[in-house]
């Protein structure tokens, strides 16, 4: 999730699915850009997150809330997969999907992991600070004890224009 500015980014070279957006207007993966959005005027790093159970249906969301609560682990797929265990009343989500704008880094792909999540979808590639397609791959190492299906590149170009309007607001503020 280290975002420094200038960092380009590119859409995943594996994408497995495109969500035609323009017949999903309130997909997941729309809500989870809202919650970026929402994050970036908090003036949070621009990342959404959201959690459908087996039904679809949306059970939490959540932006970036490092800053507010001074918390560094306090990033969006960290805050929502809290809130889906809490509404659940379970320490695992092994019917639940989340959808995320940006490609999770370690701390999160661990988290997913540990969760039991069954599908990842994620937006942007992030290849400085990623964990999934990028840098260790986590969730293909040993140490990994259970790896959802993962689909890149969903809303990639949205979910990466709003982290560079938001760093490149902060580098010329
Ligand atoms: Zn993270």
């Amino acid at each position: 999730m280290a975002l420094p500015p200038g960092q380009s980014y590119t859409q995943s070279p594996n994408v497995l699915t495109r969500m035609d957006r323009s017949h999903m207007p309130n997909s997941p993966m729309d809500a989870a850009l809202d919650e970026a959005r929402a994050a970036a005027a908090r003036g949070e790093v621009p990342v959404g997150a959201v959690i459908v159970n087996g039904a679809g249906t949306i059970i939490a969301r959540a932006g970036n809330r490092t800053r507010a609560w001074n918390d560094p682990t306090a990033h969006a797929e960290i805050v929502a997969i809290r809130a889906a265990c809490a509404t659940l009343a379970s320490e695992r989500l092994p019917e639940c999907d989340l959808y995320v704008t940006l490609e999770p880094c370690p701390m999160c792909a661990a988290a997913i992991s540990f969760s039991r999540i069954r599908r990842l979808y994620f937006g942007a590639l992030d290849a400085k600070g990623g964990a999934v397609e990028s840098g260790p791959r986590l969730f293909n190492q040993p140490v990994c004890h259970h790896a959802p299906e993962v689909y890149g590149g969903l809303a990639a170009s949205d979910s990466a224009s709003l982290l560079r309007a938001f760093f490149g607001e902060r580098r010329g503020a």
